[in-house]
């Protein structure tokens, strides 16, 4: 499955968000026979929708989709300089399909920031550069060879235009994510085979002050510094503890701070879609379940999650839009009310179906 890597530098809050992370994971209670990995966190994606159908269906249980945080440690400056730490940091992010960073905007004098100031700019900064430099050496290792190979083989010449056009916004000490060349889209096509950093997606978690949560101004800012990435404003110590609270009092605690869900539930949300996913909904006794899917997923492509021969066989899709259902109140009646559709192989899955295949076994 896809992946976040976290990173971000020291003392900015990685560990306590990570350890609060792994607190809520859903992984042990779901999926037993999931292997666990420390350094994995694996992340219910809160959808209010799954209960309302176990309530319908009078399902046993109820399983979300999930995110996958992966807390990537060592040190940030000087990792693109190449040796040790610097290398297997480069390397686990590489094999990330996300990054996310951790911001420190949290003012605590007990707690040493490395460069002496709280400074979510400069921070960013200090990062993307980094990320920047390794990106920037993996071009200049390729560039002269393409570049010969294109005055032989005139195919590879948009390639190299597209190299050169990357190497320039480096350059500028922008990343491809933030110039518009994130992978997944037609311009980072031809970049594709050369892995760079910056053109995963990029989200950024600040670690803010309790009052600071509901401060507009303050947060419309630090959004203007990440743009087009998603932000997510949280506070590591206070996750921390709502990871500790039972729902009722989690949601007395949120409610003091003017919250009204948990700061790791938003970064599920956020993370889900920063990664291109979305999901689709079956609903039965057994279970209410949320299954994980790309954006612009076929009926067929979706029903391979569930079973690679649901997507072999696939003849069609029963699909019920969630909103229908709930105010129809039952299969039957959505049926009845000819609202229930049967969608072929070209249908491309929307957000909220709840879905049955039929299919040859
Ligand atoms: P890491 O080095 O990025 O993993 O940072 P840690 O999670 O180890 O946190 C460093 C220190 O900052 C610890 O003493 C934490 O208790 C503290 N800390 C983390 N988050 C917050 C926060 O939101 N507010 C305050 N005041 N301290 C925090």
């Amino acid at each position: 499955s896809l992946t976040i890597g976290i990173v971000g530098l020291p003392n900015v809050g990685k560990s306590t968000l990570f350890n609060a992370l792994t607190k809520n994971e859903v992984l042990a209670a779901n999926y037993p026979f999931a292997t666990i990995e420390p350094n994995v966190g694996v992340v219910g994606v809160p959808d209010p929708r799954l209960d309302k159908l176990a309530e319908l269906f009078e399902s046993q249980r109820v399983l979300p989709a999930t995110v996958d945080f992966v807390d990537i440690a060592g040190i940030v400056r000087g990792a693109s300089e190449g040796e040790g730490l610097g290398n297997k940091f480069l390397a686990n992010i590489r094999e990330s399909d996300a990054i996310c960073q951790v911001i420190r905007a949290f003012k605590d004098d007990n707690v040493v920031h490395v460069d002496g100031k709280i400074s979510p700019k400069d921070d960013i900064e200090t990062i993307n550069t980094e990320l920047i430099l390794a990106d920037l050496q993996t071009i200049e290792k390729v560039l002269p060879r393409l570049e010969k190979e294109a005055r032989v083989k005139k195919d590879k010449q948009p390639q190299v235009k597209a190299v050169q056009e990357a190497k320039e916004i480096l350059e500028e000490g922008r990343t491809l994510f933030s110039a518009g060349i994130a992978q997944g889209t037609e311009r980072h096509e031809p970049l594709h085979e050369l892995h760079l950093l910056t053109t995963k997606p990029f989200l950024y978690v600040f670690n803010v002050d309790e009052d600071e949560l509901t401060d507009e101004s303050f947060k419309e800012e630090q959004r203007a510094l990440v743009a087009p990435a998603e932000a997510v404003f949280l506070n590591a110590k206070l996750e921390a503890d709502l990871a500790e609270l039972d729902e009722e009092e989690a949601l007395e605690l949120l409610q003091t701070v003017g919250q009204e869900e948990p700061g790791l539930a938003t970064l599920a949300h956020v993370g889900f879609t920063t990664l291109g996913l979305q999901t689709y909904l079956t609903a039965g006794p057994k279970e209410a379940r949320a299954w994980t899917i790309k954006k612009g997923a076929t009926a067929p492509e979706a029903a391979g999650v569930i079973h690679t021969d649901f997507q072999k066989g696939f003849i069609k899709a029963e699909v019920i839009s969630y909103d229908d259902l709930i105010e129809a109140g039952s299969v039957t009646e959505v049926r009845s009310r000819g609202k229930a559709r049967m969608e072929g192989k070209e249908y491309v899955m929307q957000d909220g179906d709840v879905v049955e295949f039929r299919f040859n076994v």
